[in-house]
């Protein structure tokens, strides 16, 4: 008997209701304990009847006098119950439960708790929770009592009641894997001291206390999940060491035309170290758009090269992949390094290349991957999980397996990433490049819109400003909708008659790929002077002249894909501007333009986020797959914290914690 036993073996779980948890993930005793509720009513107040006062949320106790259904005229039901004690009588009303007065029986005692009403003139507990007074202790009434997010068939009720069963059935079963001196560090109850106080609180302080010490078994265990992923990784797979120093580095830095940053520094550093071990480096540079990471790439790509070896460079779009071969022409232009370009549209040399860049459609192009030890993925989020295997696979040999380097420009909190990503290392560009200033954000309500055209009439004639509209998001997804592109199209000629002595150009995904080249062509050469696009702009796409972006129903989109948007404007010497149209704003959305008005740091934004939306919303969290959370929130960053400097103590001290290393081993965590 132990708590990774069945629900089955509590009493009354039948196969039925096996069915219905396992539907919610819930499979073992300890799922069952681990359910915590999203919040409790508060029924602590306990009085005598003649003391419950209009608009209290109360408990009584009494003895039920009488119980009986009531029709109305509607045919619905109502159910009436007359209670007494001591002291006094109240009424009951429920609505349309006629099997009450089955439940309840008459003569016997009960506790009810609920908000005391006046209804039809008297004092009345209206669709109070009941139940039967026991010596036990109260479950339903009389204390914090739960509230578990019900399904069909599992109500809150039957929650508390199997919970509080299991609680008892299982209370010698309950250990607790962590010396005490360990939790007391960490300023958490026991175990099974936290199971009691989130299914039965005295307090809320009890409650969070408690519900925190299951979020932190909830990070440990994806923490030591990734942990020993990353172990398994280091230890089964060779790599071809990739050898720099300081004279590579020199070298590097001389065929820039710019000074790298700190962060950009400390990147390259930390790759140059992954590189030259002889197991694969796989790491996650992660920064906000216009960062810098394409540089850091490049670094990479060099000290490939330098050791006679291959790179490949794989993007999520054609624009992106020929942006990037462009961008290491230049660099590289005097070192001999060549590069070759790799889409399903375009070939250029890809088998004599040092580097090859292109699509993923390298990965079904018979490019040769002999010799290729560095794999750069850009944009990792927007490649599947499979796409990305393949190409390691495709560029494996035996135990071979190169040195791998995913970038994204979503801006995840460090501590998050630790634990999404805790398999990988992490490299964070933390500021932007010197000269890149804020952008200006504004919002601006529907009626100041014509206001707006005719300042960015006077912009483009007075400083030949360059600007972006990106149309109303119709939908969440990451392919362009038919109906998204009639969008654009519609707002696309809407525009062109505002801005009748103008240029506008239209950009979407379902544009040969000619004519997109054509159109970011002329837009660059500043041909275009406005450029309406649909939600979806070529992630990463590099276009420094131009600095003013307008986003249509701002509203509907999340701060971190609105944060990524504003990112693509300001990049060069002019002022950049971002302005936010949406109409009549909730707060709720309010708030959300104002933190992206005021906050300039993606890291930044990605925690407010993650506050002012529930965990399982957050734009860049559900498109990253994360794992979902149940006790724990994604906002949680002390506890996740905590849970990761653990996890690592755990794979360091095996001694310390040696209950919970038997069940890594035995692959219960
Ligand atoms: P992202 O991180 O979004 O991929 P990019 O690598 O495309 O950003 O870089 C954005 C722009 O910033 C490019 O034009 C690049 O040349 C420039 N850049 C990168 N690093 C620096 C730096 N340290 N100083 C100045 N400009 C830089
Ligand atoms: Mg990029």
């Amino acid at each position: 008997m132990d708590l990774e036993d069945s629900v089955t073996k509590l009493p009354s779980i039948g196969y039925h209701y096996a069915l219905l948890l396992e539907k919610i993930g819930i499979k073992t005793i300890s799922d069952l304990l681990s359910y915590i509720p999203y919040r409790y009513l508060d029924f602590t107040k306990q009085v005598e009847i003649a003391k419950a006062n209009v608009d209290e949320i109360v408990t009584i106790s009494g003895k039920v006098l009488e119980i009986k259904n009531i029709y109305t005229r509607r045919g619905l039901t109502m159910q009436n119950a007359l209670i007494e004690d001591n002291t006094g009588r109240i009424n009951i009303v429920w609505f349309n439960q006629p099997f009450l007065i089955q439940n309840i029986k008459k003569n016997q005692k009960y506790s009810f708790a609920g908000k005391v009403s006046l209804f039809r003139g008297k004092k009345t507990l209206i669709s109070p929770e009941y139940e039967r007074s026991q010596t036990k202790g109260k479950i339903h009434t009389g204390r914090l009592v739960p509230l578990y997010s019900s399904t069909k068939g599992l109500s809150s009720k039957w929650f508390r009641s199997k919970i509080k069963l299991a609680l008892e059935i299982y209370q010698d079963q309950i250990e607790e894997k962590f010396p005490s001196s360990t939790l007391k560090k960490l300023g958490y109850p026991k175990i099974g001291k936290a199971y009691h106080f989130v299914h039965f609180p005295k307090n809320e302080e009890e409650a969070k206390l408690g519900r925190e010490r299951l979020a932190f078994e909830e990070f440990l265990r994806l923490q030591i999940t990734s942990l020993a992923k990353k172990i398994n990784w280091q230890k089964n797979n060779l790599s071809y060491p990739l050898k720099s120093d300081g004279q590579t580095y020199n070298l590097f830095k001389s065929l820039l035309t710019f000074n790298l940053t700190p962060s950009q520094e400390r990147s390259i550093k930390e790759i140059a170290s992954d590189l030259k071990r002889n197991y694969p480096m796989n790491r996650l540079l992660e920064g906000d758009v216009g960062s810098g990471k394409t540089v850091v790439a490049a670094f990479a790509s060099f000290v490939a090269f330098k050791n006679q070896k291959k790179a490949v460079l794989m993007t999520p779009t054609e624009i992106l992949a020929k942006q990037h071969y462009k961008t290491f022409k230049e660099i590289f232009e005097k070192t001999g390094m060549k590069i070759g370009l790799a889409t399903a549209s375009e070939k250029i040399d890809p088998e004599n290349a040092d580097v090859i860049v292109g699509t993923h459609s390298l990965i079904h192009k018979s490019v040769d991957f002999e010799n290729v030890a560095l794999v750069v993925i850009d944009e990792q989020h927007k490649f599947g999980v499979k796409q990305r295997a393949k190409l390691v696979e495709k560029t494996k040999k035996e135990k071979y397996q190169p040195h791998i380097l995913t970038m994204t420009a979503t801006p995840i909190p460090r501590t998050i990433a630790l634990t999404a990503y805790g398999n990988l290392d992490l490299s964070l560009l933390e500021e932007m490049p010197k000269g890149k200033r804020d952008v200006v954000t504004w919002i601006v309500p529907e009626e100041k819109r014509a206001g707006a055209y005719n300042w960015i009439k006077e912009k483009i004639e007075k400083d030949k400003d360059q600007i972006f509209i990106i149309c109303p998001l119709i939908e969440e997804s990451e392919k362009e909708s038919m109906q998204q592109i009639k969008a654009a199209e519609s707002e696309f000629l809407k525009l062109k008659k505002i801005f009748k002595d103008f240029k506008v150009g239209l950009l979407h995904g379902r544009l040969k790929n000619k004519e997109k080249d054509e159109i970011i062509k002329s837009y660059k050469e500043g041909k275009i002077n406005i450029l309406v696009s649909t939600p979806v702009v070529e992630v990463g796409i590099d276009i420094p002249s131009a600095n003013i972006m307008i986003i249509e129903a701002a509203e509907r989109f999340g701060l971190a894909q609105l944060h990524q948007l504003r990112g693509r404007v300001g990049r060069g010497e002019k002022k950049g501007y971002c302005l936010l149209f949406s109409e009549n704003p909730s707060q709720r959305v309010y708030r959300r333009l104002e933190a992206l008005r005021k906050e300039s740091s993606g890291f930044k934004l990605a925690e407010i986020d993650l506050k002012l939306r529930g965990p399982g919303e957050v734009w860049g969290i559900r498109q990253h797959g994360f794992p979902e959370l149940r006790a724990g929130s994604w906002s949680d960053f002390e506890i996740i914290k905590k849970a990761r400097e653990v996890a690592e103590d755990i794979f360091k001290n095996r001694k310390k914690y040696k209950k919970i290393i038997e069940e890594i081993e035995e692959g219960i965590v």
